[in-house]
């Protein structure tokens, strides 16, 4: 299951842009998985956000 680190997340939107269907940003200023995400139908832009993320906070 795709997850973030929120220890290592430092806030910068990217994934959520990537694959907004999966990523949100939340009131901790640091990304989320969206509840109810479909990680089958967003694998590849899941894949593109892992490499992307410049804290490799998201883990899957
Ligand atoms: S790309 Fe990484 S550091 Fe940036 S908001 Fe997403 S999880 Fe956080």
């Amino acid at each position: 299951m795709v997850k973030v680190d929120k220890n290592k997340c430092i806030g910068c939107g990217a994934c959520a842009a990537t694959c907004p269907e999966v990523f949100q940003m939340e009131d901790d200023g640091k990304a989320g998985v969206k509840s109810g995400a479909d990680v089958k139908k967003n694998a590849k832009c899941i894949k593109e956000a892992i490499k992307n993320c410049p804290a490799e906070a998201i883990s899957n």
